[in-house]
């Protein structure tokens, strides 16, 4: 019989000027989302089964931008955009700009299992979600009153202009390893606030928001998107990996690239095929939570 490995979830709930008061939210969300993803993987479940339990969670928690609490765009509109890979056959699945799907990145599961497509987008999604039973929900049930108040605040000209590492960036991803080996990730996020309608940013974009590859590494990023997608944050993350770096010195140096060729902000987890996991990021706070075998969880806000 051959050995099992042991299962790791390492989750995010988004690098960026966390305020104090939202420190506790934001810690709880990722520790029961790593806690749910350990229990998938512990009874037997798949990777991609612990990063999509996970991230479902933090989908229905207020306290993240994703799925329901998501920043509305400046038409007053929740827009959510969802990535979930596989590690073992580098099948994908994404959704982007949908409006009415409480967990988008089970959406973006059915996108990968049940079309023969990868990424479907807008009122195309929300249909191919209707078709194959997911339940629909009006728009508001996404909305939070915290951001009807910051929509209007950006309405009245009264959002103050802030570094864009200071902006609420509350994106949920996470990585997992199952017992038999395979990696797998998954990113979530209603993108940035007062987005412009349409506007994607890294989150779905295969390499950008998340990559799984069982040959390297598993992660998921966070931050300012048009910042990430430059430098294809994950997938070059992975392949750092699989040219020998550890996932801590590998987050490290993507972080670092991001930095330097984009002046951007954000941050990274990664997981490796022994379970070695790596986190950086160059915000002030990345909340963040990891769950080992046994049941021990670990939940904090990282500073740099
Ligand atoms: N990366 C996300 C986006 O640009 C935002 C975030 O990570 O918080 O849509």
């Amino acid at each position: 019989m051959s050995e099992e490995t042991s299962p790791v979830i390492l989750v995010h709930g988004g690098a960026w000027e966390i305020p104090e008061e939202a420190h506790a939210a934001h810690i709880e969300g990722c520790r029961r989302a790593a806690e749910a993803g350990l229990a998938a993987l512990e009874s037997g479940g798949s990777a991609l089964d612990a990063v999509e339990t996970a991230v479902r969670l933090m989908e229905d928690d207020p306290t993240f931008d994703a799925g329901r609490g998501s920043f509305l765009n400046a038409a007053g509109e929740v827009e959510l955009d969802a990535i979930i890979m596989d590690g073992r056959d580098l099948n994908l699945g994404a959704v982007a700009a949908v409006q009415r799907v409480r967990n988008p990145v089970s959406l973006a599961r059915l996108v990968m299992t049940e079309s023969e497509h990868a990424f479907l987008v807008g009122p195309g999604a929300e249909s191919f979600a209707r078709e194959h039973g997911m339940p629909i929900c009006p728009p508001w049930e996404l909305l939070v009153g915290r951001e009807l108040e910051r929509w209007k605040a950006f309405q009245a000209g009264d959002a103050p202009p802030a570094p864009a590492f200071f902006t609420p960036h509350g994106t949920v991803g996470a990585v997992a390893l199952d017992r038999e080996g395979n990696l797998a990730a998954a990113t979530s996020t209603g993108g940035t606030p007062n987005k412009l309608p349409g506007r994607v940013g890294d989150s779905p974009l295969v390499g950008c928001g998340a990559y799984a590859d069982n040959r390297s590494a598993a992660a998921s990023a966070t931050g300012e998107g048009e910042a990430l997608m430059k430098i294809v944050a994950c997938k070059t993350a992975c392949d750092l990996v699989a040219r020998g770096l550890s996932p801590q010195q590998a987050a490290e140096q993507v972080i670092a690239l991001l930095a330097e060729r984009t002046r951007g902000h954000g941050g990274l987890i990664l997981l490796d095929p022994q379970g070695r996991f790596g986190i950086a990021h160059n915000t002030s706070y990345i909340a963040y939570a990891i769950a080992t075998s046994g049941g021990s969880v670990r939940a904090g806000i990282r500073y740099p």
